[in-house]
């Protein structure tokens, strides 16, 4: 999945002034509303003026009032809106030549000739064609009388800057479109709320997700929500054997005590043979294997409503580089897309990302599946095998050379989502490894007092949407080390895998240097980050992150409506995350927050003051009370002096009656409930790869040499690391080099590559303004 790098260099963008155009066309995806706020602010921000093309083709080939010029203010409260609020429409017209030119002389009248298209790979294609046909379409008008040489000359070639909104997440060339997480999120709620239907009456459910050509959501949720069974169309079965394979397979499972049965169908599954998969089929066959199975069809519950945080956030950035690549293009650049490639932003050829994206229903159509499987990001291909190797158990365990670990799992620090999915996971492959999961519960205070035992591949099978711990956990670090050692050794655990916080990580590092005292510690260790703070080092995201992002955004809605609802009130929130700001920036972007107070960036009276002069000029400007409420998130550490009390009180005092304030503390709310989908394919993804990790550095000490050493025994400093997510990659990295990266004092890592994110807070919900300006223009 996906993480955020705000790339855009705005020094190599030239500053023409342009009146750029943006529209949304085809499918509605949740973020659209984002993108275009970001758009709007972003273009404002460097001098340039946006129109907003209403209903997509249709209003470019209408123009009219269809095309709007936007100010600040009419993208207002648009962050937390799903849908388009510009509005779609499939438009017929703008595919012939008639309709493109009609659309090319309202571009001329109002003066456009930068446009971002927000849509999928028709709204891409129609819009470089125009781009193509261009110079002819302008020759045309003038010859027809309807536009004079001086009117066009100005314009003698179209910008046209493409951004994939789709809940397929079905573009080539980019890793995630808008709008696919949210619709993700859905799926998740709703399998969620069937799998307990499902279990209280010993039903198999058959759901369908949308996706014609593309199995990224049904797959996605099948991971994130534990399903029995997935059929997508870029790994279609055979067409002989899957009928009774899946059946054999799920009347073992039940026959294993299993009560509920969950399969995700893709509406474009198929079989080797090409003949269609449908949901309904796979219920006939399981209610004649005598299994009670209904069909849900999801249908447009999918597109999303409001959008999560990270479709906010991801939509937010791409329009900032959007804005940028209108800027940078010259009449030679082609048309770029704005692409998510190894985490980071990149414009690709837009023509090229449509070509590929067709290729894969053409391999589908080949049955070339090994190309269409190539054609999809390398993320889709490890969740699939992530998927089988979690979800279908061997019946003959295939263990690494006959080598069998004792792995205990324990968690330690505060609840995170993400914790128990990710001990599912890795129950489940050393299972199939031939190993022994064994729970460690309720940390280390646990392990002494022996409260351990074997998880079974059954125990953990609902645990994917578990919020919280189901282990158990406590925020105690590994303290007296001798006895710890003594009951590893005791319970023959000969391989560790922590979950949790940097309490975790920091037991780990202390287990790790006592290796030379106790052999116990001469194991195979390792750390998947799980905490809401994101403050372990070694990767960009820990889970649990994202799970609270979105509880935080959740609360923050209610919050800025109620104070949209008061007219005039500025809400100071306590948001988590210790000393790590990130938790504060991320939501401060994806809730249109005026500011953010994060320890990085340190908080003085001269920033509160700032803050104060802005709203009472926002608050003093708005005569006719129609202004919305307002968010300051104040990190929990930012400051002894200016507590979040105290700030709402400055605010309050100083607003000269213009606006009132309040104070939100969220506490352990931010904790979420059940796991965000994010949080879920992390924790698989990482806990798959840590059970290798274990595996590979294990070195079993051959029993003929008669050494007084223990089976398993290792003091290689790689062999105690913690998975992390950085860049594009999934690495182990070991605690001997991450000590180097860690503030200690702070609890936290020194790296932190969201800082450059707060910036943008501040410019997409503060319009910059000199202090000599009237407050009428605001
Ligand atoms: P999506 O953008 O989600 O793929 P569509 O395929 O419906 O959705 O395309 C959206 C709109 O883009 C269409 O209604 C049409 O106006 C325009 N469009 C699509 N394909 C073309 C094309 N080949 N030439 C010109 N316009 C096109």
């Amino acid at each position: 999945m996906s993480t955020f790098k705000f790339s855009s260099n705005n020094d190599k963008a030239n500053s023409v002034k342009k009146r750029i155009g943006l529209l949304t066309s085809g499918g509605d995806s949740s973020g659209m509303n984002a993108v275009v706020r970001s758009i709007v602010r972003v273009a404002i921000s460097r001098g340039c003026e946006p129109y907003a093309i209403y209903e997509g083709y249709e209003g470019l080939v209408q123009g009219g009032n269809m095309i709007k010029k936007f100010e600040w203010s009419d993208v207002r409260g648009y962050l937390s809106v799903g849908g388009t609020l510009i509005r779609t429409a499939r438009c017929q017209s703008f595919r012939e030549h008639k309709g493109r030119l009609q659309a090319a002389h309202n571009l001329i009248k109002n003066g456009i000739d930068a446009l971002i298209v927000c849509g999928g790979d028709g709204t891409l294609t129609g819009a470089d064609t125009l781009r193509s046909e261009w110079p002819s379409l302008l020759k045309e008008l003038v010859q027809t009388g309807k536009l004079t040489e001086e009117e066009v000359a100005p314009h003698t070639y179209l910008t046209i800057v493409g951004i994939v909104c789709s809940i397929d997440n079905d573009m080539a060339l980019t890793d995630i479109t808008i709008g696919a997480v949210t619709s993700l999120h859905r799926i998740c709620e709703a399998v969620d709320s069937i799998s307990s239907t499902a279990f209280s009456h010993s039903r198999a459910f058959v759901i369908e997700v949308m996706g014609r050509h593309c199995g990224w959501l049904a797959l996605m949720a099948a991971i994130s929500s534990g399903a029995d069974y997935v059929f997508i169309p870029e790994r279609p079965p055979e067409a002989e054997k899957w009928k009774k394979e899946m059946c054999d397979t799920i009347e073992k499972q039940r026959e294993a005590g299993k009560r509920n049965t969950i399969i995700i169908v893709a509406e474009g599954a198929i079989d080797d043979n090409l003949e269609p998969i449908k949901a309904d089929d796979i219920r006939k066959l399981l209610v004649d294997a005598k299994i009670d199975t209904r069909v849900t069809t999801l249908g447009h519950i999918q597109r999303g409503g409001r959008p999560c945080a990270y479709d906010r956030n991801l939509a937010t950035l791409q329009g900032v580089e959007a804005v940028e690549a209108v800027l940078r293009a010259t009449p030679d650049t082609s048309s770029p897309m704005i692409s998510v490639r190894e985490n980071k932003f990149v414009c690709e050829p837009l023509m090229k990302a449509v070509e590929l994206t067709h290729q894969v229903a053409e391999a589908i159509a080949e049955k070339n599946f090994r190309r269409a499987m190539e054609l999809r990001d390398p993320e889709f291909n490890e969740g699939y095998e992530a998927y089988l190797s979690t979800t279908f158990m061997k019946d003959k365990a295939t263990s690494q050379g006959n080598h069998s670990l004792k792995i205990g799992i324990i968690h330690i620090g505060a609840p995170a989502g993400g914790m128990n999915a990710a001990t599912r996971a890795a129950v489940r492959v050393a299972i199939n490894h031939g190993h022994k999961p064994i729970a460690i519960h309720n940390g280390f205070a646990g392990l002494l007092q022996e409260n351990v035992h074997e998880l079974s591949w059954l125990d953990v099978d609902d645990w994917t949407s578990k919020g919280g711990s189901e282990l158990g956990t406590t925020k105690a670090e590994a303290d007296d080390l001798e006895l710890i050692a003594c009951q590893l050794q005791k319970q023959g655990i000969n391989a560790l895998l922590f979950i949790g916080g940097f309490e975790a990580y920091s037991s780990l590092i202390k287990l790790s240097k006592a290796r030379n005292k106790y052999p116990a510690f001469c194991i195979p260790m390792v750390c998947i980050p799980a905490t809401i703070s994101n403050n372990v080092p070694g990767t960009e995201f820990s889970l649990g992150s994202d799970t609270s992002l979105n509880a935080i955004v959740d609360s923050c809605d209610v919050i800025k409506q109620s104070a949209s609802a008061s007219r005039r009130r500025v809400f100071v929130v306590e948001v988590h995350g210790g000393n790590c700001g990130y938790l504060a920036v991320m939501a401060g972007l994806a809730v249109g927050a005026t500011n953010v107070y994060a320890p990085e960036y340190g908080l003085s009276l001269k920033i509160l003051q700032e803050d104060v002069n802005h709203f009472v000029r926002r608050y003093g400007a708005d005569k006719k009370r129609t202004s919305s409420g307002r968010l300051i998130l104040r990190n929990e550490s930012v400051s002894n002096t200016y507590t979040t009390d105290v700030i709402a009180n400055i605010m309050q005092t100083e607003g000269q009656g213009l606006y009132d304030s309040r104070t939100s503390i969220l506490g352990h709310i931010q904790q979420g409930g059940s796991p965000s989908p994010m949080d879920r394919i992390r924790a698989k993804t990482f806990a798959v790869k840590c059970v290798h990790f274990l595996e590979k550095h294990a070195h079993f000490s051959d029993p003929s040499e008669k050494t007084k050493l223990p089976e398993v025994y290792t003091k290689d400093p790689e062999s105690a690391a913690v998975i992390g997510i950085t860049g594009a990659q999934i690495v182990c990295t070991p605690v001997s080099k991450l000590e180097l990266e860690t503030e200690f004092d702070k609890r936290k890592s020194k790296k932190a590559w969201w800082l450059n994110v707060k910036p943008l807070v501040e410019l997409l919900s503060k319009w910059g303004y000199s202090d000599n300006e009237p407050i009428e223009q605001l």
